[in-house]
């Protein structure tokens, strides 16, 4: 005989956006055995907000992107608990491994044609992204301004690409796929919304019903999230029953909503699922990407900057680079931008990326220490003080992560797979919703983002909670 919400038991894989998100739709509609299995040792997942300089650093998650049909934004929007950044990445400067900084004017009209030749809704994009805005720029630069210096045009673009990789997660523009690009659907307004000197952990706060100033076990997930529990298999047992095991506990549940990221399907779905996962799905998790992005937060006595210089973008000169490539500083070639950030006046931000970022990643601190002072003295006509501290993620090394966030390749193009094959949930007996999946990645329009995340959350508690609608 069917369940009802006050009996059925859930468990949720995950304690990121995602799976709070679910958790706590879950336990506002009725439902009263839900458990949120953690393998880390805190709430939030790729959202990590911790205490750093004069407030927090935001780990992962920063900034909610957009402002209309963002339901972070719609959650936050009537409380005085975010700001938007403007157009703070416009201010940044382009400065040539000569040490030449480019007129503001010649850098704003370079930055203008490349975003114009960013595939959209009305030049539609067949293959890679990358091919895309190569050709489409070179054509604006050719027409609008023919007599730029091609060199620095060149190393324009090559910075410009990597910036939009980091945006996009990829390690590079041409492994998107231009087509899939179209279907993220950028919410309007203020791009870079973000969390005052709390952090994005704030929202989480929101979802979960704590007060700013509570300890988090006291809002709506007090006593269901068990920490520590990596889960290792998830099987679906006759009679409409799964068990889910950790290494030291395991659980018999009637539902089970798995959130965990793209990276750690990829490793693990082979022994995590048993009857193995279907063709459609496996396609799907082999042909979507996680990409690596990287941030490090530099900590000084007082901020290092000249007024008026809130951060560079590297360009590198062509035998900069072919000597870079050759020294061992050569993982600097991922450093996409270096700027100031709101609400913490003593810490500039890099951003490392792609295959140089999965690099650095294996560096000891003394040996990525050594290598940015040594790209600061190459590039700023400033001294660059030692900073104070230092602090660096490791996303793609972290066993429960494996990346930073997913993106839409050519390969998903070509197999005609993507977000709804990743989204489709295991049907048990009689149409039973065994085993559902939810994270960023199964998103079809707001995949890479907490946004999204929160949306395929609340997307498969809603299966549920529809699909016990009639007995309760
Ligand atoms: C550097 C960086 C910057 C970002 N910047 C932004 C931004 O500014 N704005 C934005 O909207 N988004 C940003 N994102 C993306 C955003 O953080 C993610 O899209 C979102 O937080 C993902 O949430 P999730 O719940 O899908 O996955 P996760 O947060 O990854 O949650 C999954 C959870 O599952 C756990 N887990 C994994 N394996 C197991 C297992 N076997 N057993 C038990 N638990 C397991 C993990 O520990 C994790 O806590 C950024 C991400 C990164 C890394």
């Amino acid at each position: 005989m069917k369940k009802c919400r006050a009996s059925c038991r859930i468990a949720i894989i995950g304690a990121g956006a995602s799976g709070v998100a679910a958790a706590t739709r879950l336990l506002e509609n009725g439902f009263c055995h839900v458990q949120i299995l953690e393998a880390e040792d805190y709430i939030g997942g790729r959202i990590r907000t911790i205490p750093f300089a004069d407030n927090v650093a935001d780990l992962g998650a920063q900034w909610c992107h957009g402002m209309k049909n963002n339901c972070v934004y719609d959650m936050v929007k009537h409380l005085d608990l975010v700001a938007p950044t403007g157009d703070f990445f416009n201010d940044v400067a382009m400065v040539r491994s000569n040490k030449e900084v480019i007129p503001l004017e010649l850098g704003h009209k370079l930055q203008e044609m490349a975003y114009g030749s960013i595939p959209n809704d009305s030049t539609p994009a067949v293959g890679s992204m990358g091919s895309y805005v190569v050709e489409q720029f070179w054509k604006a630069v050719d027409n609008q301004i023919p007599d730029v210096d091609r060199e620095l045009a060149v190393e324009f673009l090559e910075s410009f690409q990597k910036h939009e990789s980091s945006i996009e997660g990829s390690d590079n523009l041409f492994e998107i796929s231009g087509r899939s690009h179209l279907e993220y659907e950028e919410c309007e307004g203020d791009q870079l919304v973000h969390w005052r000197c709390k952090g994005y952990a704030r929202f989480l706060r929101l979802l979960m019903k704590v007060g700013e100033d509570e300890p988090c076990e006291l809002g709506l997930l007090n006593g269901r999230v068990k920490f520590g529990k990596k889960v290792s298999r998830i099987q679906i047992l006759p009679g409409r029953k799964l068990q889910v095991d950790c290494e030291d506990e395991s659980f018999k549940v009637d539902h089970v909503i798995c959130t965990v990221s793209l990276g750690v399907l990829q490793k693990e779905m082979d022994t995590m699922f048993s009857p193995p996962l279907p063709p459609a799905k496996v396609k799907a998790i082999q042909s979507l990407r996680l990409g690596t992005v990287d941030k490090i937060f530099f900590e000084y006595e007082t901020h290092p900057f000249p007024k008026d210089f809130v951060g560079f973008y590297p360009l590198w000169l062509e035998k900069d680079l072919k000597e870079l490539r050759e020294s061992k500083h050569a993982w600097l070639e991922g450093i996409t931008g270096i700027h100031n950030i709101t609400c913490q006046p003593r810490v500039v931000l890099a951003w490392v990326g792609g295959v140089h970022g999965r690099k650095a990643e294996l560096l000891t601190d003394e040996e990525f220490l050594e290598s940015m002072q040594w790209l600061f003295r190459k590039f700023l006509s400033f001294e660059m003080p030692e900073p104070k501290r230092f602090l660096r993620t490791k996303w793609y090394l972290n066993p429960n992560f494996r990346g930073s966030y997913s993106y839409r390749t050519t390969t998903a193009d070509e197999l005609d797979t993507g977000a709804w094959d990743l989204a489709s949930p295991i049907m048990g007996e009689e149409n039973h919703p065994s085993l559902l999946f939810a994270g960023e990645a199964t998103s079809r329009s707001h995949y890479s983002t907490v946004h999204g995340a929160t949306e395929a959350g609340w997307r498969e508690a809603d299966r549920l909670i529809e699909y016990y609608a009639i007995c309760n």
